[in-house]
């Protein structure tokens, strides 16, 4: 009998690369993937720590999981990624009923770990319960200097496999793993680890796997991705910008190639300027500034002031003109002064970001941040600071989006639009008389689709669901709102895309 499978994914794209990752080699130990969490003998969460809103979503995911297991004691539920990490085995003492703790750095023993709780929870002979653990825990186990080669994590990913049925057409591959910048209030360095950088022949490889498994958007990911250098036995170094160049131009049939999360401090010319010349690597950048105060960066361990944020920006925009940029802040810091915010709300208006990530700072056991600093901004004021920046890009967002009306774009289509998917001939005229019935019948069923362009916009225009995955000009005709509404450029050749 097949077990079935239910895995639920919090977090960053990196979570949901590595749940794509351990679901194929589940699903290669025979285990079912199915959406439908109480018909399956194995739940895993896999788990994000950057803020507490994040770990309390699992808290009660786990609490309601506590009846079943209690019935069903034969299930086995596993707690995987970051959480698993940062809590460790006080999981166990708060939810007896977990069986499975996987921290990120270790997901290559999740299916060792699973089979052993399957086989104990299926043993009726004894009332043993099983407590499968494996974490990186304070002594890291991977060396910073150690190369993703040696590490058997890098098995993972290599033995990345795509089954028939599965929706390739975006796609992420992994260029580094880790992080080593230590801001004094993330947990990632501790949760993932220090900074592993792939070699760069297991990427492009990857990256053409997945091309030709139907792939038309691939989105390396890392931490700090343009922090990327992998050094060679012999001495030699693929930087960054080198890997960029690299991929382009071994995996020609790749319509695009995105990136992120970027580290201002990082960015090399040599990295711009291998955006600027690789036509198929798209115009964006996620860049995040977190704050527009220096005292602030500072005491963040950000290592960079505004202006020089800001002189990255400028840098970027004088390579690529178009380019589209996005960030994310936090608001709320520990001593932040309305004064101290203020230079954020200045610092989103000058750079006209495409959008903004805002969050409300979270104190994280285990970070710096919660050692050394008291949470002092009141909630209320952080609130009102997350609401009047989120307003502030809102508008800039809008201003933006409208110099863009009548202009073509190329838009990737991801699929049907959840705004509005509606009938675009006739939708008022179902009522069932003599020639307008017929004439509803005979209009082709039109849908209202989805795409983004190469500078990560969102456009929405009436097509066939069949155009998922093409790569298309769209005109531009309107924008409400954060969206952007077109129509297809070319529809006869939209019909043969
Ligand atoms: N590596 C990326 C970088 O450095 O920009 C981001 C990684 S982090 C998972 C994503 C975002 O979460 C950060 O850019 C930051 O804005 C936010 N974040 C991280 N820790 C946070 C905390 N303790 N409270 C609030 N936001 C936090
Ligand atoms: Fe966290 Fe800073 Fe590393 Fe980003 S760069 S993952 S915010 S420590």
């Amino acid at each position: 009998m097949r077990r079935k499978l239910f895995l639920e994914t919090f977090g960053c794209q990196m979570n949901v690369l590595d749940s794509e990752l351990v679901l194929g080699q589940l699903r290669a130990q025979g285990y079912e993937s199915v959406d439908d969490r109480d018909a399956a003998d194995v739940v895993i969460f896999n788990t994000c720590s950057v803020r507490e809103h994040a770990e309390q979503k699992v808290w009660s995911r786990l609490g309601e999981l506590r009846q079943r297991k209690a019935a069903e004691p034969g299930m086995v539920i596993g707690v995987i990624g970051c959480m698993a990490e940062r809590d460790g085995t006080n999981i166990f003492q708060r939810f007896p009923h977990v069986d499975v703790l996987c921290g990120p750095g270790e997901l290559d023993k999740l299916p060792t770990l699973v089979h052993n709780a399957v086989i104990t929870n299926a043993d009726r002979s004894t009332t043993k319960k099983s407590r499968e653990v494996a974490l990186m825990g304070a002594a890291v186990r991977r060396s910073s200097t150690l190369a993703a080669a040696e590490d058997t994590l890098e098995l993972l990913d290599l033995s990345r496999s795509v089954s028939p049925g599965d929706d390739v057409t975006q796609s992420y591959v992994r260029i580094t793993r880790g992080c080593n910048k230590f801001c004094t209030y993330c947990v990632v360095p501790y949760t993932r680890g220090p900074e592993v950088h792939r070699p760069p022949q297991n990427i492009i490889d990857e990256v053409r796997k997945m091309t030709e498994a139907g792939s038309k958007e691939v989105t390396l990911l890392g931490q700090t991705i343009n922090h990327y250098a992998y050094r060679h036995g012999d001495g030699r170094t693929t930087t960054f910008a080198d890997l960029l160049y690299q991929i382009h131009e071994a995996v020609p049939e790749l319509p695009r190639l995105r990136f992120v999360t970027s580290f201002p401090r990082d960015f090399t010319d040599a990295a711009l300027q291998a955006m600027r010349d690789c036509e198929r690597i798209c115009r964006f950048l996620h860049v995040p500034a977190q704050h527009g105060n220096d005292r602030v960066l500072k005491l963040m361990n950000r290592g960079y002031s505004a202006q020089q944020y800001i002189d990255f920006v400028g840098r970027a925009r004088d390579y690529m003109p178009d380019i589209s940029i996005a960030s994310d802040f936090i608001v709320g810091f520990p001593t932040e002064t309305d004064e101290e915010f203020q230079q954020t709300v200045d610092l989103v208006k000058l750079c006209r970001f495409k959008n903004s990530f805002i969050f409300k700072y979270s104190p994280r056991p285990g970070t710096v941040a919660i050692d050394r600093f008291a949470d002092d901004v009141p909630e209320d004021v952080k609130r009102r600071r997350n609401n009047e920046l989120l307003a502030v890009q809102q508008q800039v967002t809008l201003e933006e989006n409208r110099k863009l009306v009548g202009r073509t774009l190329e838009v990737m289509v991801e699929g049907e639009s959840k705004l509005v998917s509606r009938q675009a001939a006739y939708p008022a005229s179902k009522v069932e008389l003599g020639w307008e019935k017929r004439r509803v019948e005979s209009m082709p069923m039109k849908t209202q689709l989805v795409g983004r362009t190469r500078g990560d916009q969102v456009v929405c225009f009436d097509g066939d669901l069949s155009l998922k995955g093409a790569v298309l000009d769209v005109e531009i005709t309107d924008s409400r709102g954060m969206t952007l509404f077109a129509s297809l450029a070319d529809p006869v050749a939209a019909a043969t895309a």
